[in-house]
């Protein structure tokens, strides 16, 4: 890592150590001993694409004893239950373990409990109801959920989705389609978001609420497993709701308010992707120039060549530029700073240069660089995928371009 001038808050760098400690014991040697599991898509996936039992049971193991051991929970806030640390723990955090376990070692992805798919900041406003209903089993691991945002008709302009909850006594029914939600196939819980005022929702005044809403409900069906980049199974899937009923209990935050909500995931997505983005580029840049130091051609190691080590330095340059955007733009938020400039930047800048660094990687391994062994192609199909989601790079720069024609110019 190149030096930083300050250094993180105590309580957050031994946080980051324990981290990496709890990843070295829990993540590194299940993958080691499941190495037959790992390698073999035909027992990762059942054949409708989702994931095996024999992975649910590891995913299941790691989530739990994080939450034993109080990092699963850690930027949860404390009212909750959670250790109630901010945006620049989760961003550190993330930043940690992507680069300790690489894209092999996915099994990390479940120690901190994603914005998306476990207890989070974005549950601040859940009803005391759903505390004593749902809170328990997800903050011990044991349940997962979902954020369903993105319609068939809705991606970039999320607002204008077509879910609609339609007022039925003191509850609604809930009737839509909502695609692309990561985790899906196998969560409990889906944070379902419609239209509760069609007409302030058309107008982009409020109108839209957040549900959460039991994936075994009558009328929620998932409809099937989206594959990415030609895998057999996925974790992103197709969801169809048809009259799902839904009591006020299950309203998360105010209502009509709930896009609100859904701006702020995004944003807590932001944050892990720039660290996800940041983690790997590291994690590939060490293994690109561990490979140049000991391959040779004409003689020599090929460390010894420009052509080869000066893309490496210029990822090391960008990759640095990238990680103190991150950690800037999450101390920001920790202040109270809505950040969405600096944040869009962060993430859009992040994303596109881990991805170079992975590529670079590849570049510097020869043919090397496509082998499974490797597995640098992981990283890179991942970065690529995040150079969309969480906000592609377009909407990015129309965010930033649309705070510096409003006058924030500082940068
Ligand atoms: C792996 C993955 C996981 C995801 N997980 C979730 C999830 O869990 N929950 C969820 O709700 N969603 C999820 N998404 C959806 C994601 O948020 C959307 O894919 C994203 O917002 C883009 O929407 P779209 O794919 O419909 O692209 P579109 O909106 O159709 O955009 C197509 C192209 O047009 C460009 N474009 C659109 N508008 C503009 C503009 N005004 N100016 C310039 N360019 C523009 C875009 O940048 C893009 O290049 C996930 C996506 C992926 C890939």
């Amino acid at each position: 890592m190149s030096a930083i001038a300050w250094d993180l808050p105590d309580d957050i760098r031994a946080v980051r150590e324990g981290l990496i400690d709890f990843a070295r014991k829990e993540v590194l040697p299940r993958h080691e001993t499941h190495r037959a599991l790992f390698d073999d898509p035909r027992r990762l996936y059942r054949k409708d694409g989702r994931f095996s039992d024999a992975l649910k049971g590891l995913i299941g193991e790691v989530r739990r004893a994080a939450a034993r051991a109080g990092y699963y929970n850690m930027c949860v806030p404390e009212h909750l239950g959670g250790g109630g640390l901010g945006h620049l723990a989760y961003y550190a955090g993330w930043e940690a373990l992507f680069h300790l376990c690489g894209p092999h070692n996915w099994l990390m992805l479940y120690v901190i409990s994603h914005w998306a798919f476990g207890p989070s900041r974005l549950l601040e406003k859940v009803t005391p109801e759903a505390r004593e209903r749902i809170l328990g089993p997800m903050m011990a691991g044991e349940a997962s959920m979902c954020f369903g945002l993105s319609e068939p008709g809705a991606g970039s302009d999320a607002a204008a989705l077509a879910t609609r909850a339609v007022k039925d006594g003191e509850g609604w029914r809930l009737t839509g389609r909502k695609i692309w939600t990561s985790n899906a196939p196998v969560a409990d819980y889906c944070i379902v978001f419609a239209q509760t005022d069609p007409e302030r929702a058309a107008a982009r005044r409020g109108g839209i609420s957040a549900f959460l809403v039991p994936t075994g409900s009558a009328g929620f069906e998932v409809q099937r497993v989206i594959k990415l980049f030609g895998h057999i199974g996925g974790d992103e899937a197709e969801l169809r709701l048809e009259d799902v009923r839904v009591e006020p209990w299950q309203l998360v935050g105010d209502l009509h308010q709930g896009f609100a909500a859904a701006l702020y995931g995004v944003s807590l997505g932001r944050i892990y992707n720039s660290a996800r983005a940041v983690g790997y580029g590291r994690w590939a840049l060490e293994l690109a120039l561990d490979y140049a130091k000991t391959r040779k051609a004409f003689d020599r190691p090929i460390a010894d060549y420009q052509g080869v080590t000066f893309p490496l330095a210029e990822s090391a340059t960008e990759l640095h530029a990238a990680h103190l955007m991150g950690l800037n733009a999450a101390t920001l938020l920790d202040q109270g700073h809505p950040a969405i400039k600096e944040l869009s930047m962060a993430k859009a800048y992040s994303v596109q240069v881990g991805y170079r660094a992975v590529d670079r990687a590849m570049q510097t391994h020869g043919a090397m660089g496509f082998t499974n062994e490797v597995g640098l192609h992981h990283a890179w199909h991942s970065l690529r995928i995040v150079n969309v989601a969480d906000g592609t790079n377009e909407i990015l720069n129309r965010s930033i371009v649309q705070r510096l024609l409003k006058g924030d110019t500082e940068v």
